[in-house]
């Protein structure tokens, strides 16, 4: 017993050696990641943001952001993430570009393993892996996001004022997004694949009262019109109980069907909410793990919008700070 103690130590002792030890990790380079990096860096702690392998994060793929301050003329997602990825870089912290794939919280310095096998240690970890649609998965999907097809009607609600839209799904989510299209679209279509909704009462009974909100049932979208032009001029309908097909015109196309936190690498270590989101407790980034710290999509339950990330990005790198100067070795 004694041996394989003093075996664990020796391994655990020469791979720290061998591999770098931050004050600050963060995992995540999505608008939550790259503001901790900033505020991390900009107050003297050495920092390292791991962007994982998609560039820029979810905001990435908007193709025009309209509600992040201090762009009046909008900004696209690509720039505004390029733009805060500069600013990280400025204050002097290090990114680069992997997936972790392994992650050891059980003592610090805490350990993280990329998918290409190297490791680092981390004094703090920011964890801000964000969250991923759940799409539906057809080719015309993946070519019109952002040109038509969209997962956020806070976001891109706007865009649609006295157009014709279609929202999928039949939960809370959906009901919320066709009540919100609504202000602006002179049409919305709710798309259902059973023939009854799972959505709350009162989200139901205020759907139905709202003349502009057509609900078709028992149906699924068998593919987007009209990726070759890229812009959306309709969906092609299936109705599950008899397979017809059938052109159905709109504008826009809002998939309503959830969303899934990026926090699978946690599991068991951290608490997790019954949504997978990770625990913070309230007005705090601070998880379940002293020194573990959660920003943006991936602990967050209710909001999903990038000023909302950034500004829990800023907490979690505070916070990370303070438990710093109070856990001095
Ligand atoms: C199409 C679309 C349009 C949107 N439009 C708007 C808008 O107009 N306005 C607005 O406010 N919000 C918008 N949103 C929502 C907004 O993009 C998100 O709320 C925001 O990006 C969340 O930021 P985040 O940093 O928490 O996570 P994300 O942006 O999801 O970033 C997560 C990051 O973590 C990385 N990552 C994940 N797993 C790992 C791992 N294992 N190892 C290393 N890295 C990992 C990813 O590569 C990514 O860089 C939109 C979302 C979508 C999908």
């Amino acid at each position: 017993m004694k041996f394989l103690r003093l075996f664990f130590f020796i391994t655990f002792s020469l791979s720290s050696l061998f591999s770098e030890t931050k004050e600050v990790i963060v995992i995540g380079g999505g608008p939550a990641g790259l503001t901790a990096g900033i505020y991390s860096a900009r107050s003297g702690l050495s920092t390292l943001v791991i962007e994982g392998e998609e560039i820029g994060g979810q905001i990435g793929l908007s193709y025009k952001v309209e509600n992040y301050p201090g762009f009046p003329n909008g900004i696209s997602g690509a720039e505004l993430s390029h733009q805060m990825r500069e600013q990280t870089l400025k204050f002097g912290a290090e990114t680069l570009f992997g997936n972790v794939a392994e992650v050891d919280l059980s003592s610090r310095p805490f350990r993280l393993k990329l998918k290409n096998g190297k490791e680092f240690f981390a004094e703090t970890l920011v964890i801000a892996t964000g969250s991923r649609t759940k799409w539906l998965g057809l080719e015309s999907e993946s070519k019109l996001v952002g040109k038509g097809v969209n997962s956020c009607a806070i976001c891109d609600g706007f865009l649609y004022r006295g157009k014709e839209v279609v929202v999928v799904g039949g939960g809370d989510t959906a009901l919320e997004d066709a009540l919100y299209l609504a202000k602006f679209a002179s049409k919305v279509t709710l798309i259902h694949r059973r023939d009854d909704l799972r959505a709350s009462k009162v989200l139901q009974e205020k759907a139905f009262q709202n003349s502009k909100i057509h609900f078709i049932y028992n149906t699924i979208i068998d593919e987007i019109s009209d990726a070759a032009k890229n812009s959306v001029d309709g969906v092609f309908l299936k109705n599950v109980v008899t397979d017809q097909l059938t052109f159905y015109p709109c504008d826009g196309v809002f998939i309503a069907i959830g969303h899934t936190p990026n926090s699978e690498l946690f599991k068991g270590q951290i608490h997790l909410r019954e949504d997978q989101t990770i625990f913070v407790y309230p007005g705090t980034t601070k998880t379940t793990i002293p020194g573990v710290f959660a920003a943006g999509d991936v602990a967050d339950p209710c909001y999903r919008q990038a000023i909302i990330a950034a500004g829990s990005g800023s907490m979690a790198a505070i916070d990370a700070f303070h438990y710093l100067q109070q856990n001095k070795k």
